[in-house]
């Protein structure tokens, strides 16, 4: 069984600047792909799980995203790092998918897509209130990456540096 972990990708992976339309605009956050390396070697599998709702608000196109997240996964891979598997959420607020996240739907494809992956030693990593009820529903850890970690949200965890995590997660 594989150990995962989740993680939000603006504000979380790469700097949030709103709407992302381009992967011109892509910057790693500080210590994320040291991080990730090191979390690699201690046997992780990655997943990114995204809500990119500026699709259906018409800011960039379904496509536009995918490149997106292509380009962030070509540059990680770049380092060596691997990401499994990247899901997203094109909806509106208002649609009331089952994809947005704290909705659980695109974890419970994942869990279906991949059988060997071990819940139950997982994380979901995020910015947002939303990333931590997800992680919560589901019913694994959650750590919160946040400035000043004044409002938790209930998470497990949390940090104000990526590269704390490496004093959460261990082996
Ligand atoms: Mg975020
Ligand atoms: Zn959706």
């Amino acid at each position: 069984m594989e150990k995962v972990i989740f993680f939000d990708r603006d504000g979380t992976l790469i700097e949030d600047k709103h709407y992302l339309s381009s992967p011109l605009y892509i910057r790693f956050k500080k210590g994320v792909l040291k991080t990730l390396k090191a979390l690699q070697d201690r046997g992780y599998k990655f997943f990114i799980v995204s809500n990119q709702s500026g699709i259906k608000r018409g800011f960039f196109s379904y496509r536009r995203a995918e490149r997106i997240m292509r380009e962030l996964a070509s540059r990680l891979k770049a380092e060596k790092i691997l990401i499994e598997g990247i899901y997203f959420c094109p909806h509106h607020p208002g649609e009331r998918c089952p994809c947005r996240k704290p909705k659980t739907f695109l974890l419970k494809k994942i869990k279906k897509t991949y059988p060997e992956l071990d819940f139950s030693r997982s994380y979901f990593v995020g910015d947002k209130k939303e990333d931590i009820e997800t992680g919560k529903r589901y019913g694994i850890k959650t750590i919160l990456l946040s400035p000043d970690c004044n409002e938790k949200f209930e998470a497990d965890f949390c940090i104000k540096s990526f590269s704390e995590l490496l004093h959460i997660i261990g082996d």
